[in-house]
């Protein structure tokens, strides 16, 4: 195969011969990013959260437009495959905004495609295909069964072109990985090795970290390109420490839910890793998901939470210099893509 074909193969051509993050509106310059939320939902509907649906453009714009305000230049729309994901509304939103909108593919944990036996019955080889759909050729407007009859041409976004996905993501339950979830990994890992776009792992209440770590790095996923998202659900600076120390990044998302444990344990857990010397492996986020608890529409603490609230109590832990690395320097890092010929 020559250069073109495998080029043509491979999907797309991007123009930037340089690594580069893949958002709704195109591929960037890791540098354009700037501050980083590295996990909120613009839209989302599940069957776990009746009557939290984020479903509405215009309040969700609305909502990133409060979040830009409160000093968030780009984020990870972080709502996987089939739960009601709106490519072309959310690349409307980040030209609007003005956010970088880096959408997500993949599957989420089994839960959330309860009583969807068609979904929970694909196999592997049809759940990479879908990322990789995704990820290189762009999202269909309405996310329809993978593999099933011929693929539509995904619709062009504002900027004239398909809106695709930038990042992986698999999830798993609480001590324990189905035979679906398993699945979801080894397929997100499959279109990681293919791409090597970063891959986002949900754990519940910050179980199984190390047993997604070992199941992806199995199926030829480094640690260095996984976030375990959620893991400040057990706010345990060691586990951050031997979690890091893999490569891990550690996706800390819990701010503003009071219910466990005060925030001060967040700020202790993330403040020992960094003394620890892994300060470069974390990264911020609100993970809000909820109507309830968006600004936009009516609820509270609203995604600008943790920027205006969180923030600067972990600013006077960690400093200035902190703060950047989680939210400028670390997310650049994560989200990064490598240079097209070394995508393979
Ligand atoms: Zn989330």
């Amino acid at each position: 195969m020559n250069a073109d074909a495998r080029r043509e193969a491979a999907g797309p051509p991007s123009p930037a011969p340089e690594p580069f993050v893949r958002t709704v509106l195109g591929d960037i310059a890791p540098e354009r990013l700037g501050r980083v939320d590295y996990h909120e939902h613009l839209f989302q509907t599940t069957p776990l959260l009746p009557g939290e649906e984020l479903d509405d453009e215009d309040l969700s714009r609305g909502e990133a437009g409060l979040m830009r305000a409160a000093g968030i230049d780009a984020m990870v729309d972080a709502t996987p495959w089939g739960l009601g994901r709106d490519p072309l509304a959310v690349a409307r939103i980040s030209h609007a905004a003005g956010v970088h909108v880096v959408a997500t593919t993949g599957f989420h944990r089994e839960a959330h495609y309860a009583g969807r036996s068609e979904v929970l019955e694909l196999d592997e080889e049809r759940m990479a295909a879908q990322c990789l759909a995704d990820l290189l050729e762009g999202q269909l407007a309405v996310d329809a069964l993978p593999g099933a009859g011929a693929r539509e041409r995904p619709p062009l976004g504002p900027a004239g072109a398909p809106v695709r996905a930038g990042l992986l993501k698999a999830g798993v339950d609480y001590w324990r990985i189905s035979a679906f979830e398993r699945r979801a990994l080894a397929a997100v890992a499959a279109a990681h090795r293919i791409t090597g776009a970063p891959v986002m792992v949900h754990l519940e209440h910050g179980s199984c970290a190390h047993e997604v770590l070992d199941a992806l790095e199995a199926d030829g996923a480094a640690p260095e390109r996984v976030v375990l998202a959620h893991i400040d659900r057990s706010p345990d600076a060691t586990l951050y420490a031997e979690l890091a120390a893999r490569g891990a990044y550690l996706g800390c998302d819990g701010a503003a839910r009071l219910k466990e444990w005060p925030e001060s344990a967040l700020i202790d857990a993330i403040d020992g890793a960094r003394e620890a010397g892994h300060g470069d492996r974390i990264l911020l986020g609100g993970d809000v998901a909820r109507r309830s608890r968006y600004l936009a529409y009516g609820g509270m603490p609203g995604i600008p939470y943790l920027t205006l609230r969180f923030v600067p109590r972990l600013e006077r832990r960690v400093g200035e210099a902190g703060i950047r690395s989680f939210l400028v320097d670390n997310p650049r890092a994560f989200l990064r893509w490598p240079a097209p010929a070394a995508a393979g």
